[in-house]
Parts: structure tokens; sequence; C-alpha cells
């Protein structure tokens, strides 16, 4: 059985999910954007060994404590797709510009593709390409509990950001229906910021992306 907790963290109210098998305890942390103590006062309460970082894209709330964790815990980095290198590249001056503490630079231990799988435990998740917000964004799928954790794809009631550097609106609608739509209207997704809901809700309501 996968398991989830989400925890807003930072000034942002990032939705960082730690995800982890119920079999063997065996955790990853999905967007560590920072307030790191927390997370890890959460993973101890929990009884959980955290083996992962897994990334959805670069954005400083969602990547801003990778750095640090990572090497405090060796722990291996995983996503996002290599169209945010440039974001990586840029977390110093994205801390700077938000007022975040000074972000450690890192590499991914393994970058993302479409179609890829992680695995954390017993369990699989399935990964999509989905840009628009950035290039470089994918999210994780996990069919066996109906949930999808998809960062700052989509929101309850709304839809990512496209007006930074290489965003583009029509891509991020065709991320939406091509890829999230087919894993069904029963899903819910677990969305960057706010409150979860499911595919079918927003696609009937949803005022950018309702009716497709
Ligand atoms: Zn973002
Ligand atoms: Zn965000």
């Amino acid at each position: 059985m996968l398991r989830y907790l989400t925890i807003p963290v930072t000034a942002f109210q990032q939705n960082c999910s730690l995800v982890w098998c119920d079999a063997t305890h065996k955790a990853a942390v999905i967007d560590p954007g920072g307030d790191l103590e927390v997370l890890l006062t959460e993973i101890q309460r929990l009884g959980l060994t955290l083996e992962q970082v897994w990334l959805t894209h670069a954005h400083i709330d969602h990547a801003g404590g990778t750095g640090e964790l990572a090497e405090r815990l060796s722990l291996p980095i995983v996503g996002p797709h290599p169209g945010d290198q440039f974001w990586i590249d840029g977390l110093p001056q994205q801390s700077a510009m938000f007022g975040f503490p000074p972000a450690q630079h890192f590499t991914p231990t393994r970058w993302l593709h479409d179609g890829d799988t992680v695995q954390i435990g017993n369990e699989t998740l399935n990964v999509r390409h989905c840009p628009g917000h950035t290039p470089g964004h994918v999210v994780f799928h996990a069919p066996q509990i109906d949930r999808a954790f998809v960062g700052d794809v989509l929101f309850a009631g709304s839809m990512g950001r496209t007006d930074f550097p290489q965003g583009n609106h029509q891509q991020l609608i065709d991320s939406i229906t091509q890829r999230l739509w087919p894993m069904g209207n029963q899903t819910v997704f677990i969305p960057g910021h706010g409150p979860e809901s499911t595919f079918g809700r927003e696609r009937q309501s949803n005022p950018y992306v309702g009716g497709t």
C-alpha cells in the first residue's frame, strides 16, 4: 500500500508530500522547498526511512531545500525533466528574488522523462512530462491509490502560471488534457498549492480547462 502526507512548506505554502510504502516504511519526499526541520520531524514521527527526493519542477518553493536535504542524508535526487536545468541553475537568483534562504546547488542523480517510473519500497509510480508551467515539469501518478502529484500544472479551480521564461499556455493546456485527463475522472490530485480535487471535478468546473 502506498500512503502519503502533504505538508505545506515555505511562505508560499507549497504542498510538499511525503510518500511511503506501508510494507517497508521506505519514503520519498516530493518537492522539499524548505522547512526541512518540519519535514524531518514528521518523517521521524511516522517512523519512516527517507530514501529519495523527487522533484516536479525546479521553482524555489518546490526545490529550494533539495540540495541541503540530499547532502545531509546522502539521498539521490530524482527529477525533474532536463528542460528545467536553467531553473536549477537559477536557484540562487530565485532565492534572492523571493526572500528565501540561500538554496544550495544540486545536480539531479537521475533526470526523468515521459513514461519513466519511480519506485519506493514495493511501490511504483508513473512519470508524465507535463510542460507549460516550466519546460521540465513532471507529475507522479500512483494508479494503485488513484492519486497524482501534479505540482504547479493544475490547481483546484485554476492552473499553473505560464508567464515565466519558457512558459507556454497552449503547452500547459495540452499537458492537462492529454496527460492528466487520461488518468481518469476519479483520480484525486495533490496540487503544488491549495486543496486537493479530482480530475473529473476540474473537467466540469475549472474556468481554464473545464469542458475539455
Ligand atoms: Zn512553479
Ligand atoms: Zn509552486
